[in-house]
């Protein structure tokens, strides 16, 4: 059975519940979408620059960094084996790890090729927004229309933005 898929505002509650942080190798995740407007962005502005930003297939050659380290979504108790496929037992992954870890739940996948696990000096990011901010304010500030997923990404981040500054208040 395919999983489906992961609504928009359940993978931003997530992301930035896990502070964008894989939770295998802990290195920072980024939001793929961040990446294709930034390239439009530098791209209006200088367009003679070449750039490696964004790729559809996050493909290395044309996006190392979404090669590496885009955010995803993975399953806690892997969905395969009957893990619930909701907020709770979702934790964001790196799609390197992603890829790695295959069908394998968690526990196996640890057990056969753990990453090593970033550790700053200074502790852990507190702040980190996976470029999830500028997203928000570059989607705002395109001067095409925005895609439906493009757009559906944007609403999600909107309302989350807007619970924390309700609560912040
Ligand atoms: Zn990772």
């Amino acid at each position: 059975m395919a999983r489906p898929p992961v609504p928009y505002d359940v993978a931003v509650r997530v992301y930035f519940r896990d502070g964008w942080l894989c939770s295998h190798c802990r290195r920072p995740t980024v939001f793929h979408l961040a990446l294709k407007l930034l390239a439009e962005r530098v791209t209006q502005a200088l367009p003679h620059a070449h750039l490696a930003y964004w790729d559809e297939r996050w493909r290395r050659d044309q996006s190392p960094l979404l090669d590496q380290l885009a955010a995803s979504i993975d399953h806690v108790h892997a969905f395969s084996k009957g893990g619930e496929h909701g907020e709770a037992n979702f934790a964001t992954i790196c799609v390197k790890c992603n890829l790695r870890k295959g069908t394998r739940t968690r526990e196996e996948h640890a057990a056969v090729d753990s990453p090593r696990r970033v550790k700053g000096k200074y502790g852990e990011p507190t702040a980190w927004d996976g470029l999830a901010f500028t997203y928000m304010m570059l989607a705002r500030e395109s001067t095409r229309p925005l895609t439906a997923t493009e757009k559906g990404w944007l609403r999600a981040l909107e309302a989350w933005y807007d619970t924390r500054l309700a609560n912040e208040r």
